[in-house]
């Protein structure tokens, strides 16, 4: 290998990452400030973008840098191997699909989109069934192009999280059901009742001023990114400019409370990448999984901890001395820790959510290996809501018509979120064996151990392996249903068990 040849690749990479920063940004203008009758020229101004990123990945001399280092692989070092891999991963994504499929797929997307956002109104399945069937047909015929035809669903759910196949998933969805569905069941039958809903008119203002001051806390770098409003919360960017987004409803404080941390642990998990790296698989996030176990680290096992309302307490009864006069300490905190079964899954809470996955990924698994036709899906989709929470959807728009990833041929990405919630959950396990009284931090509002933690253990290890090659190598124990069974029997045991 020429040494030369790696660094100009590694300069070809760079490109790509500054061009693809410039389209997000377009994107996070799109949902943030962008006036209603300059949508067509953002389409334009995105194509445009899309195009040129597109042009700049496949450009042949990276094809051929890559084939020059790939022949002399015992002249790499281990991070430069990581680093060829996931360049030949991303290049071979930009190359392998015909032009007349990605056009195809593209026009499909928009299509299926709108026919899902009328469908969903009118609760209608029937609609939206044949665009599901296209989009199904398009994702294994990418899963061909990319040389994985054979098994198609495996494609999609690395394509998301590295290394991961439909059978780690299922194994560990099933020790996650088994103990999740008794405890569903035991909290809804306790009694225990939250006031959560007696929060209310809390003004956008003070919520907006409690939440800059607390996230700035957590560690989030304001010179380096910023917290705005959009419709749908988000965090999008890179560690060098990092946007996120929430939505205030001064009715439901919590729910823009916990939205808001939720993005912020994401954003400081960019944030957290190493800045010379960027780009490359050394300075890029683990996957899926791991983003969300970051974000779900700081909103759930930090955030709905008593150490941090014993900090967060006092500041959010002086913000809002008469409206949280309503609720005392004890009902406060079981505001926080609401579990519904409910039939949404972006309203359901922290226990009940790893179940709206799992029921996903089932649908998903069976309509791949061809054990469930589309037009049986809604009754299937009701059937294990049934079995799963105990609760049948009254119409198709609040069960199998919900959710806007399948509409654009989005499949895989599910199972992330409740792989997430199990690596927080295992993370949180060995940082507290590590840390002793990382919680008296918390309850001082200090939580700047846990956040140094983060960084050296997990966020400056780049994308160098993949997703449960990771877990073991961070927690030293393979990925496994039971830290999260274990933090959440021991949290809402506590609340709803007594
Ligand atoms: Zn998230």
């Amino acid at each position: 290998m020429n040494a030369a040849v790696y660094e100009k690749l590694l300069a070809r990479l760079k490109r790509i990452q500054v061009l693809a920063t410039v389209s997000g940004h377009l994107g996070w203008d799109e949902q943030v400030y962008l006036p209603p009758g300059s949508a067509p020229l953002r389409g334009q101004q995105s194509a445009l973008m899309a195009e040129l990123v597109h042009r700049e990945a496949s450009h042949p001399e990276i094809g051929e840098m890559l084939s020059a280092v790939e022949a002399t692989p015992a002249e790499l070092t281990a991070d430069q191997l990581a680093v060829v891999r996931q360049a030949r991963r991303d290049y071979d994504q930009a190359t392998k699909l015909p032009a007349d499929f990605v056009r195809e797929k593209a026009e499909h997307t928009s299509r299926g989109y709108h026919a899902w956002v009328s469908a969903r109104s009118r609760s209608d399945f029937g609609s939206f069934a044949p665009f599901l069937v296209k989009h199904l047909e398009l994702a294994r015929r990418e899963a061909g192009y990319m040389g994985c035809g054979a098994r198609p669903y495996d494609y999609w759910i690395d394509q998301h999280d590295p290394g991961v196949d439909s059978q780690n998933i299922a194994q560990l969805f099933a020790g996650l059901k088994e103990g999740l569905v008794p405890l569903v069941r035991q909290i809804a039958a306790s009694g225990v009742r939250s006031r959560r809903e007696a929060l209310c008119r809390c003004p956008v203002y003070d919520q907006r001023e409690l939440l800059y001051e607390l996230i700035e806390r957590l560690g989030f770098d304001f010179q380096r990114g910023r917290l705005d409003v959009s419709l749908h919360p988000f965090c999008s960017g890179s560690g060098m400019d990092t946007r996120m987004t929430t939505r205030f409803n001064a009715d439901a404080p919590l729910d823009s409370l916990f939205g808001a941390i939720h993005e912020t642990g994401h954003g400081m998990y960019e944030q957290g990448l190493v800045v010379d790296y960027h780009g490359t698989a050394l300075g890029m996030n683990a996957g899926m999984a791991w983003h969300e176990s970051q974000s779900r680290l700081w909103e759930n096992q930090v955030a709905r901890s008593r150490a941090f309302w014993q900090y967060f307490e006092p500041r959010f009864r002086s913000r809002f001395t008469e409206q949280a006069s309503v609720l005392d300490s004890d009902e406060l905190y079981l505001a926080v820790n609401t579990v519904r079964p409910g039939c949404i899954r972006v309203e359901a809470d922290e226990v009940t959510y790893n179940l709206h996955i799992i029921l996903r990924f089932e649908m998903e698994r069976r309509m791949f290996a061809g054990d469930l036709a589309v037009d049986d899906l809604p009754q299937a989709w009701n059937d294990g809501m049934q079995e799963l929470l105990g609760l049948r959807p009254p119409d198709d728009r609040r069960g199998v018509l919900q959710d806007i990833h399948w509409s654009g041929g989005s499949f895989g990405y599910f199972p992330s979120y409740c792989l997430g919630n199990m690596i927080a959950a295992q993370l949180w396990d060995t940082v507290r064996r590590s840390e002793a009284g990382l919680e008296d931090d918390f309850s001082r509002g200090d939580f700047s151990r846990l956040l140094r933690w983060l960084r050296a253990n997990v966020h400056h290890r780049g994308r160098r392996m993949g997703t449960l090659e990771m877990v073991k190598a961070v927690t030293d124990q393979e990925l496994s249903p039971r830290p999260l069974l274990d933090y959440l029997r021991e949290r809402y045991g506590s609340l709803y068990l007594q």
